[in-house]
């Protein structure tokens, strides 16, 4: 058993954040990065909209430059999931995959959410070669090209009318006769002049080259009738799960499993436990967003150690 001051869960942006100040402020946190570490990023090729990265930066070094940042301040960084946690009491004892079991004061979440993709042929493929599940993200590299972009949720809405303003064309992949999205964000939608809806659509395989995407062939669900799309980017907007699962039964959550935090702070349902990044964040989901909550997390904790002397 291993006595620590503060747990970290993840290592995105908010559990790298969350450690830099939390190892400042002399929590000698110990992160555990899960099965992905460094999170989203590390499937992102250049993130250019990170501030203080002028020129960009390719998301795994990004990642790295915020991983040597937490190991300056002593973080203790393990590779490894934690997968089991018990917050009956005002310890919060967690488990990881190779057995150790910790006691800790306070427990920073910052699991982030994992996009859910297709599981069409070429999906996986040109990932990251015109296949992205984050518009904000990467479609700048896509400016006056064609794109295609499925879904009919509120992501979707938003992200295809964020890519008319940088891309040609965009087409809007709906697999039934209506959108899930929101009234108001439909109409934007329907506003567009460049973003053509493609109703009872589904697309069936991403085709490309080497040098990446370059279309794709889609099938209406009603006719049964196939026809190409002549695309370079290919974007997947069909909502993300949060990697909360180990926390159910504990922790308050939405019906997807998001964490719910009091408002405008990290503060879950559990005192001494605090929520950061995408496992709290369904609407903004960024780098930055992300890192902002988890400096938060930290100073939450650091406020909680020194009100309750644990
Ligand atoms: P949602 O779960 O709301 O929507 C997912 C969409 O993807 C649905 O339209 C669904 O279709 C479609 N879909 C799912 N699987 C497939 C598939 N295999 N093939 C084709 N289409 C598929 O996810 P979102 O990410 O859009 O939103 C998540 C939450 O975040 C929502 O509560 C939303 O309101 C919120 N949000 C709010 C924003 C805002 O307020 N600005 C911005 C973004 C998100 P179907 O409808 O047929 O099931």
């Amino acid at each position: 058993m291993e006595k620590v001051k503060c747990l970290i869960i993840g290592s995105g942006p908010a559990g790298y954040t969350a450690a830099i100040y939390a190892a400042r402020a002399g929590l000698n946190p110990v992160l555990y990065t899960g099965p992905q570490p460094g999170g989203q990023l590390m499937i992102t090729n250049e993130v250019e909209n990170y501030p203080g990265y002028p020129e960009g930066r390719n998301g795994p070094e990004m990642m790295d430059d915020f991983r040597k940042q937490a190991e300056r301040f002593e973080t203790v960084i393990r590779n490894e999931m934690i997968v089991k946690v018990d917050f009956s009491g005002p310890i919060h004892k967690a488990w990881s995959e190779s057995g150790t079991e910790i006691h800790a004061s306070t427990v920073i979440i910052s699991t982030g959410a994992s996009a859910k993709w297709l599981g069409i042929p070429g999906e996986h493929e040109y990932e990251n070669k015109g296949v992205s599940a984050c518009a904000v993200c990467d479609g700048f590299f896509f400016r006056k090209q064609k794109v295609a972009i499925v879904g009919g949720g509120d992501t979707a809405a938003e992200e295809s009318t964020y890519l008319a303003k940088i891309c040609s064309e965009v087409h809007l992949l709906v697999r039934r006769d209506e959108m899930r999205a929101s009234k108001i964000m439909q109409e934007r939608v329907l506003n567009t002049p460049n973003l053509i809806v493609h109703w009872n659509t589904s697309p069936e395989v991403v085709l490309g080259t080497e040098e990446g995407v370059t279309g794709v062939r889609i099938h209406n669900n009603k006719t049964g009738e196939t026809s190409h799309l002549d695309i370079s980017g290919f974007f997947v907007a069909i909502g993300h799960k949060p990697n909360t699962d180990i926390f159910k039964g504990w922790l308050d959550m939405d019906d997807s499993g998001y964490l719910i935090t009091k408002p405008g702070r990290s503060l879950t349902n559990i005192p001494g436990v605090f929520a950061s990044g995408d496992a709290q964040d369904k609407i903004y989901r960024q780098a930055i967003t992300a890192a902002g909550t988890g400096c938060m997390a930290a100073l939450d904790a650091e406020r909680y150690l020194v009100e309750t002397g644990l």
